[in-house]
């Protein structure tokens, strides 16, 4: 059965959309952490990070810096946490979480509440600061 994250790259489940390429997605975390919170997969659906291949692991983490520097442009924070788990979703997948404190990153918490509205505005926000990076 196809991963959660497999269905939103074909379309079939929606999400916030903040940049892709032929490779990769970069989408907002449903249950943020905090406001930017968002996510990188590889499209092709493979479950621990560690077995992607060398240079398709370079370039996830390539494009993720990237996405990563969109989002903290928009998102006031001191820096972009990273946090790989994938105890939920078997789709390999890396963190970026806007952060001020460890705090921030503690992934026992409770996510953030956003609207669709919130969601939105973020998600046209970052992919802004994506594209005029020139990516
Ligand atoms: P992990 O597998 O790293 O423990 O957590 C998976 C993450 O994916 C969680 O932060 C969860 O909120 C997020 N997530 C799970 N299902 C969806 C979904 O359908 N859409 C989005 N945008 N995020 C999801």
């Amino acid at each position: 059965m196809p991963s959660i994250f497999t269905r939103i790259v074909n379309g079939e489940i929606p999400c916030y959309k903040i940049a892709e390429d032929d490779q990769f997605l970069a989408f907002l975390d449903i249950n943020p952490l905090a406001k930017g919170h968002t996510l990188v997969i590889p499209k092709k659906e493979i479950d621990y990070l560690f077995d992607i291949d060398d240079d398709q692991y370079r370039d996830m983490w390539l494009f993720s810096k990237k996405v990563a520097l969109a989002v903290e442009k928009v998102v006031p924070c001191q820096r972009i946490g990273i946090a790989v788990l994938g105890l939920e979703v078997p789709h390999a997948h890396i963190h970026l979480v806007p952060i001020n404190s460890v705090y921030d990153i503690d992934f026992s918490k409770p996510k953030l509440k956003l609207s669709q509205e919130e969601f939105q505005l973020l998600a046209g926000r970052i992919t802004g600061e994506y594209a005029k990076a020139g990516q």
